[in-house]
Formats: C-alpha cells, structure tokens, sequence
C-alpha cells in the first residue's frame, strides 16, 4: 500500500547515464517499470529531470561561456533526457506526457499547471522538462514549483549519493547520513541537496517533504512509497 497520492520524482540527469554513455538503457527501462508499478499502487507520478550526464550550466567548458546561453543548452538537455524517459514509460505501457517550461511545441505540451493536475488526477505520468524554463536556476528549483503547483504529497529525490550528508562524502571521510532535517535548517548549514531558491520555496510554501535516496537499488523507489526511512527525511 502506497502512503502518498501523488508525488514528484526527481531524477538527476547522472542517474541516467552509466560511464561515458549518455544513457544506461537497462536503468532507464528499470526506473521506468517501477514508476509503473508505483502508478499500479494507484499513485499518481509527476517528473522532473536533470541534465547531469548531457550538460549541466556552470560546470567545464561551460564556464567559459555566456551563462544564459550554457543554461539554455542545459535546459535542452533536460528535454532530452524526459523525451527519453518518457519513451521507456510508454514502452512500460504507461501514458506519458512532456510538458516543457520552454515553449516546443513540436516536442512537447507546454507548460500548464492545470492541464498537468488533469493529466496527473487523469492517471498519465508526467515529465516537466526545462526546469523552471528560466536560466540561473537548476532542475531543483524546477522540482519545488512543480511540487507547489501539482500539490504534490511528497518529493522523491534520487540521487547517485543514498541521502544528505554532513560534508561530501567524496573528499570528506568523517562526513556522516543525516537522516532528519528541516528545510530551514538544510538551507542554514548550506546543505547540498537542492539548491538555495529551491529550499527556500520549499519552506515558504511548505511542501509536505522531501526524502533524498539513492538510485543505486531502484526499488528503493517503492520502498520510500511504501513508508521506508532511507535517505535522508527533508520537511518544513
Ligand atoms: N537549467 C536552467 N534552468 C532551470 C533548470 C536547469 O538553466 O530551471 C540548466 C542549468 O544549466 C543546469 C542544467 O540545466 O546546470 C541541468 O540541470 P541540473 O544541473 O539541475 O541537472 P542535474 O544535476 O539534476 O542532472
């Protein structure tokens, strides 16, 4: 049995990719089997996703460039990524629908609040591309509007990392999981886990919360649905 009605699910554009290839296929089609699963419990799924594996904004070569320009091809590449992920869905057997920030229509709806709480009360899975269709942002701030404006019950964080730590784990070897902690405080003690416009929407509009975990096992998807503790408990 599900504990949430509708939620949001953000996948990093890293938890795609699997060593120099933009997509691990295997994984793609094993996320998109469990978010059948999770919409045969009767949960109701919205998407965000990352760029990561394709571009990200600030990082490498785009450093040297215009920073509207590097982000407008990191928002391109999250459209990438929901083409992608919602091609798997449909394969899964599921109805999926891109809904992008960034006018395309071509490619995807655009953006509609109210179209999308339909299409998600509707049963369709869908995926929000572009973020917040706006640049100096991330995918993260894109998640906490989204959460806002589909009220969703809770934020499902996959991450290649299993939680929120103390420090980077990576360079830091006494960093340890937190497993509670409110947005104010993630937000005070300059956590990495959303960014900082992302926290503060969380807390202003008090988003029920949001669990971080990792993408390693995807059944861990179920496991948060089902009411497991791992990762890390994010709430106002
Ligand atoms: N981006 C942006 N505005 C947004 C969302 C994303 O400009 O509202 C750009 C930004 O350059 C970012 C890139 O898209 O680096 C990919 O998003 P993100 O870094 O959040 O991807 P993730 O780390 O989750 O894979």
């Amino acid at each position: 049995m599900a504990v949430y009605h509708r939620i949001l699910l953000k996948l990093s554009g890293e938890a795609l990719k699997s060593g120099s290839d933009l997509f691990d296929f295997e994984k793609v089609n094993e996320v998109a089997s469990i978010v059948r699963r999770m919409h045969d419990m009767g949960v109701e799924v919205g998407i965000v996703i990352g760029a990561g594996n394709i571009w990200r904004g600030r990082q490498g070569p785009a450093a040297n460039m215009d920073a509207v320009t590097a982000d407008q091809m990191g928002m391109l590449g999250t459209v990438i990524n929901c083409l992608c992920v919602a091609d798997a869905l449909r394969k899964a057997g599921l109805d999926a629908i891109v809904q992008s920030a960034v006018d395309m229509n071509r490619f995807a709806e655009p953006f509609n609040a109210m179209a999308a709480r339909r299409h998600l009360s509707e049963g369709r899975v869908v995926l929000f591309a572009c973020g917040t269709g706006n640049p100096f942002f991330s995918t993260d701030s894109g998640v906490a509007l989204r959460a806002i404006e589909m009220e969703v019950d809770a934020v499902l964080m996959a991450k290649n990392i299993d939680g929120v730590y103390t420090a980077d784990p990576m360079k830091d070897p006494t960093a340890t999981l937190i497993k509670d902690i409110t947005y104010t405080d993630a937000l005070a003690r300059g956590l990495k886990v959303m960014d900082a416009s992302a926290f503060a929407l969380c807390a202003e509009n008090k988003v029920p919360m949001v669990r971080v975990f990792g993408l390693d096992d995807p059944e861990n998807l179920l496991r948060v649905l089902e009411g497991s503790d791992i990762g890390t408990f994010v709430h106002p």
